[in-house]
């Protein structure tokens, strides 16, 4: 056996498949042929397949994933009948804790790794893929002695895409819904040095993002605060920026401090709520002090200097519609950038798929296996929760619309009422999905128009600043189009171009070439109400850098 080929077929392009390069580690030292291939799920079959047979190899290792594993299936399937003596293993997440119903549906299958695979993998390839039995039991010696995986060749196929790295594996919780909850997967930490030395190979590639993949970062406080302030000494002003899943409760007042004089976009944290309602908290095995979350994201918030992603799961025991609702308004309340609202997935193997029955759960029998209905909630309310997430994905998280989305959940007293009503008028239209802004424009403007007419005016101020703040173009589009706006246009440009001195106009502290006012957009708000909130003279410019010069031309 002599030409071993890795698979990985990824969700996005930008993802990037670690396992394939700890498994390549792991044998890098033997002397045979292997090479790594990466797809994505949009690839078709018949193209993944192509390009393995082009390889002939005679040992195909695939990293099966809850998003990949369709492809998988039939791509196996495709492979196993062009070239029937190659052998097949797969390892990952996704057939670690169901091996056998792998083993029993797809004879395809030559082995399954199960657990961690680099010395399962390695034994495999000694033995030249003659093991006795087709499970194969991961086993792992400590973190800390696995290889680093990324070579420099591997970074020539990294351009634009995220890395993922490993301080440490394992997770010492229990949550009943989690694959690394099941069979007490010890936590075990890479060395501090051997950390430092690791994050010394990246900083030559002017990487967009590094992902560290550990499940809770925040775990141990000699290990992460080292490894925060050598990223702070190392990275300031390098324009990487690094990612973390903490848990927030576990911050205390010296992180805090310490967090505070994080240069702005160097790190984004990702915190995983998922309920704030105890019941269900309770019934999860999660423990949470809603008190100490709160306090430490609002803290984080005000700072400002961190973008904060929370996550909440839909589908969850013991919570309706309505308390995923409160849920939701509280975790809305912490002034996180990102709010995202997932469903629930029963996976195999863990605590919550075999209480099935007791929950009275129905999900989808194939991957992702996501809740369709619970004793709790029903599949039409899940639905709704599911346009109600895209509807918070593109006016919330997608940053497009700011002051709007503040303003309209004013209206509604409550962030799920206003998005919960939104929903409806996204269903009446039955274009749920769209993702144009004119179009999610009209819709806040018809919500308006229906149930709050007097504030008309008021919403087309927001929209239109929004419009300035946050969109590249100069021309408002037809939609949010008035006399008022050509003639602020006219009016401020007049005002402006009448400055100019020696090309440049210098105003009220900003200095700009004259002809960037072409380039500019010009406000000037409908309504009293909005002239209070937000200006500070009586016409605004937004220069192409988006910097704002208010002024009065008259
Ligand atoms: S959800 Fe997170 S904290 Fe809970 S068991 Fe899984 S990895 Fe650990």
């Amino acid at each position: 056996m002599n030409r071993i080929l890795l698979l990985g077929i990824n969700a996005r392009y930008s993802h990037s498949n670690p396992a394939l390069l700890y498994l390549k580690s792991s044998i890098a030292d033997l002397d045979l042929e292997s090479s790594a291939v990466e797809f994505t799920i949009a690839e078709s079959p018949e193209k993944i397949a192509d390009e393995v047979l082009r390889h002939k190899p005679d040992l195909l290792a695939i990293s099966v994933y809850i998003w990949n594993a369709s492809r998988v299936k039939t791509v196996l399937k495709m492979i196993k009948s062009s070239l029937p003596e190659i052998k097949i293993v797969l390892g990952g997440p996704e057939v670690s804790f169901n091996s056998g119903e792998w083993i029993a549906g797809f004879n395809e299958i030559d082995f399954i790794i199960t657990g961690p695979g680099e010395s399962a993998f390695r034994k495999l390839v000694l033995a030249d893929s003659t093991m006795n039995n087709k499970i194969i039991p991961g086993t792992n010696p400590h973190f800390s002695l696995i290889k680093f995986p990324y070579t420099a060749e591997d970074m020539k196929s990294m351009k634009g895409r995220y890395i993922y790295y490993e301080s440490s594996r394992g997770c010492p919780f229990n949550c009943s819904y989690c694959l690394s909850s099941v069979k007490g997967q010890n936590v075990e930490f890479r060395e501090i040095d051997q950390v430092k030395e690791e994050l010394d190979f990246f900083s030559s590639y002017n990487l967009p993002l590094v992902k560290f993949v550990d499940r809770t970062f925040n775990l141990k406080k000699d290990h992460y605060i080292p490894i925060w302030e050598y990223i702070v000494k190392k990275y300031s002003g390098s324009g990487t920026c690094f990612h973390f899943e903490i848990f927030p409760e576990l911050l205390d007042h010296e992180d805090l401090q310490f967090l505070s004089r994080v240069p702005r976009g160097l790190f984004q944290f990702e915190m995983g709520i998922q309920s704030v309602n105890a019941e269900t908290l309770k019934e999860i095995n999660r423990s949470g002090s809603w008190t100490m979350i709160k306090k430490n994201i609002t803290t984080l918030a005000k700072i400002g200097n961190i973008h904060l992603h929370t996550d909440l799961i839909a589908g969850l025991p013991c919570e309706g519609f309505t308390g995923f609702a409160k849920s939701f308004n509280k975790v809305y309340s912490l002034g996180a950038e990102h709010l995202q609202a997932g469903f629930l997935k029963v996976l195999p193997g863990t605590e919550m798929r075999s209480k099935t029955e007791e929950y009275r759960m129905v999900y989808n029998t194939l991957p992702p296996y996501e809740i369709i209905e619970n004793r709790w909630i029903t599949s039409s309310e899940i639905k709704k929760l599911k346009l109600i997430s895209e509807l918070v994905d593109l006016l919330h998280n997608g940053g497009k619309f700011p002051e709007t989305e503040k303003f309209m959940v004013s209206l509604y007293d409550l962030p799920f009422s206003f998005y919960n009503r939104m929903a409806d008028f996204f269903k009446r239209e039955n274009n749920a999905g769209h993702r144009r802004w004119e179009y999610q424009c009209e819709i806040l403007l018809s919500m308006v128009q229906n149930n709050f007419p007097d504030s008309t005016a008021l919403l087309m101020d927001y929209l239109r600043w929004d419009w300035c703040s946050v969109m590249k173009h100069h021309h408002f589009p037809e939609i949010l189009k008035s006399e008022s706006t050509v003639e602020a246009k006219r009016k401020g440009y007049r005002f402006l171009s009448n400055l100019a001195e020696n090309k440049t106009v210098n105003y009220s502290g900003l200095s700009f070439p004259v002809e960037n006012l072409r380039r500019s957009i010009f406000f000037v708000p409908e309504t009293e109400e909005f002239m209070k909130y937000k200006m500070k003279g009586s016409m605004a410019m937004f220069l192409p850098d988006k910097q704002v010069l208010f002024f009065n031309p008259e």
